[in-house]
């Protein structure tokens, strides 16, 4: 056996269909948004009506998986009342923890339903243990999710400073470290990611043939890549596009269409004390959730029983077969 406790594998649900098949391929607890603003990923055809969570929620609890909820987009004046309601309905349905990202929301949950486990959403962009234990004392915030600008050893020593539980991003897309502070999207499109949950949303999108076969994608009023012939290429998102510079033409100016991996270093996370791995990609099909949720299933419990787990299956599910360990080794911004 290993020298660490085994940890929860938290897996993305973006419909009650991928929520049953995260379950079924391992994952301890899913976590999933109401339809609407209240959470960041707000795509057309994602996220649960009240009565969906309900059935949902019931078929994870019967076979031991939790359920939390992503009510964690920043709600503005005036409109704070479909947050709240989003919290109570969350409560009502008996979800088993409560993800925040507002200040507001967060002092919501623990004044309106003191009983309710409330994690810290990424997207709050906690990331000292002064800022963490701040939610904790608070709020009774029982995790942070840390944003994934912070290396192992930073990670061990927040969590050797704070009284809650560290979730941490293992797997899946990474944006340019810009946690809950992300305005690119805003800019192009007047949609925000962090008050209406939406970035590069598909209505602003558009691809236009160009003269040597290949795509110009665009995003609202702006040329965000020219895609070859045959090039593969990943969801358009404003920053994985390539650009002109005055220092460079065509390339990634901000980041890579690659995704985050961290399967190597896992037991160097668990030993610093993440109890909470968690996978991105709500937007994903069932086939591609199926496929991580297994694999990481392997590797945490041949990991916990001190063996080495086969990750290759899990290297071909990188977008464009690309990886990084972001800013953990690969990468030089934070
Ligand atoms: S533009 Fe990139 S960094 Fe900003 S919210 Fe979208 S994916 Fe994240």
């Amino acid at each position: 056996m290993s020298e660490f406790i085994k940890p929860e594998l938290v897996c993305p649900a973006g419909t009650p269909a991928s929520l049953r098949t995260a379950v079924d391929a391992g994952a301890d607890s899913v976590y999933c948004g109401f339809k609407g603003p209240t959470n960041a990923r707000n795509f057309p055809g994602l996220n649960f009506t009240k009565a969906e969570l309900s059935e949902s929620v019931k078929y994870a609890h019967d076979k031991d998986a939790m359920v939390l909820a992503a009510i964690n987009s920043f709600p503005t004046a005036g409109r704070t009342d479909i947050w709240k309601k989003s919290v109570d309905d969350a409560v009502e349905l008996g979800i088993d923890a409560v993800i925040i990202a507002d200040i507001g929301m967060a002092k919501y949950v623990a004044e309106t339903h003191p009983d309710q486990r409330l994690h810290l959403s990424v997207q709050a962009g906690a990331s000292s243990p002064e800022a963490i234990n701040f939610y904790v004392e608070r709020f009774n915030v029982k995790r942070v999710v840390l944003p994934r600008i912070l290396t192992v050893p930073e990670i061990k020593r927040v969590h050797d400073a704070i009284d809650c539980e560290i979730e941490a991003f293992v797997f899946g897309n990474i944006g340019m470290m810009a946690e809950g502070r992300c305005s690119l999207t805003n800019y192009v499109t007047g949609i925000s990611t962090n008050m209406d949950g939406v970035c590069s949303p598909a209505s602003h999108v558009d691809y236009e043939p160009d003269e040597e076969d290949g795509l110009t994608t665009r995003l609202g009023d702006f040329a965000i890549d020219c895609i070859s012939c045959g090039e593969t290429a990943g969801y358009p998102t404003i920053c994985k596009g390539r650009y002109d510079t005055a220092h460079k033409k065509n390339y990634y100016a901000f980041e890579e269409p690659i995704s985050l991996n961290l399967t190597r270093l896992l037991p160097d996370l668990m030993r610093a004390g993440v109890t909470a791995l968690k996978i991105e990609g709500r937007q994903r099909s069932r086939a591609y959730i199926r496929s991580v949720v297994s694999a990481f299933r392997d590797a945490v419990d041949a990991y916990a029983a001190g063996d080495e787990p086969d990750i290759t299956e899990l290297i071909a599910l990188t977008e464009g077969h690309k990886e990084t360990q972001g800013a953990f080794k690969s990468k030089s911004w934070r």
